[in-house]
């Protein structure tokens, strides 16, 4: 199983969420929410060859913590992704929009003069303003949308532009989060868990509930679970191959 967004460190008990990964024998891409964040989330995996940790400044933090751009920097040569980056354009986060831009343009310059990452993005109600700072910064590297939930158009313009997406079992509760799900090209498609944050039925999901996320996409696809997972597990190879 693939588990592509996990903010592992967020779990009341990482060392043992990570455990259980290893034991279950999860690729795990653990994302950090602020660059100072890095050294002790990479710990959590340190050891563990299968959980791989990104350095990120979470856009809804962008405005406390861009003084921790020029760390995010300097870490891209510690690792080959990137996240939680990209852009919120919720209504609670619109005034700090502006320096959103600024460090994810910043960071996506920063990868693309690193010769490419794979970063995986957040775009809550700002896909357009992403994929234009995309299109912007050619070289940035494999851009892999999290629980993409804009519109359909933007979907369509973000597969013309080779984007990958990460679906998980949050997502694919909804009607409008399967009917987008039906619309990516399954060789795009990973799962994540987007776990602690993403809740289903009350409580967070978790690495291992990504084999829901296997099922509902093998339900949209029309083929066996065994074969979802394979797919997902390929696409995990081809995104991560150098
Ligand atoms: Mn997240």
């Amino acid at each position: 199983m693939i588990d592509l967004h996990c903010h592992i460190d967020l779990y009341p008990e990482p060392h043992l969420v990570a455990q259980e990964c290893a034991n279950r024998g999860i690729y795990v891409l653990s994302l950090t929410n602020t660059p100072s964040a890095w050294t002790g989330t990479s710990q959590i995996g340190s050891g563990k060859p299968r959980i791989r940790t990104a350095v990120g400044l979470h856009p809804q933090l962008a405005h406390e913590r861009y003084r921790e751009l020029p760390l995010l920097l300097q870490l891209l040569r510690e690792t080959k992704y990137v996240g939680e980056v990209g852009i919120d354009g919720s209504p609670d986060l619109r005034q700090h929009v502006e320096t959103q831009r600024e460090v994810f343009a910043a960071i996506l310059k920063g990868c693309a003069g690193a010769g490419g990452k794979v970063l995986s993005v957040h775009s809550r109600r700002a896909a357009t303003e992403v994929l234009d700072l995309v299109a912007a910064n050619p070289g940035a590297g494999k851009v892999v949308l999290h629980w993409y939930s804009g519109s359909a158009r933007d979907l369509r313009r973000a597969v013309a532009m080779d984007c990958w997406f990460s679906v998980g079992p949050a997502m694919l509760s909804s009607d409008k989060g399967r009917a987008l799900a039906a619309a990516m090209p399954p060789d795009r498609v990973l799962t994540e868990s987007d776990g602690p944050f993403a809740q289903v039925n009350g409580r967070s999901v978790m690495p291992w509930d990504v084999g829901r996320a296997e099922s509902e996409l093998a339900e949209i696809w029309g083929v066996t679970h065994a074969a979802a997972a394979a797919q997902i597990l390929t696409n995990f190879r081809v995104l991560v191959a150098d």
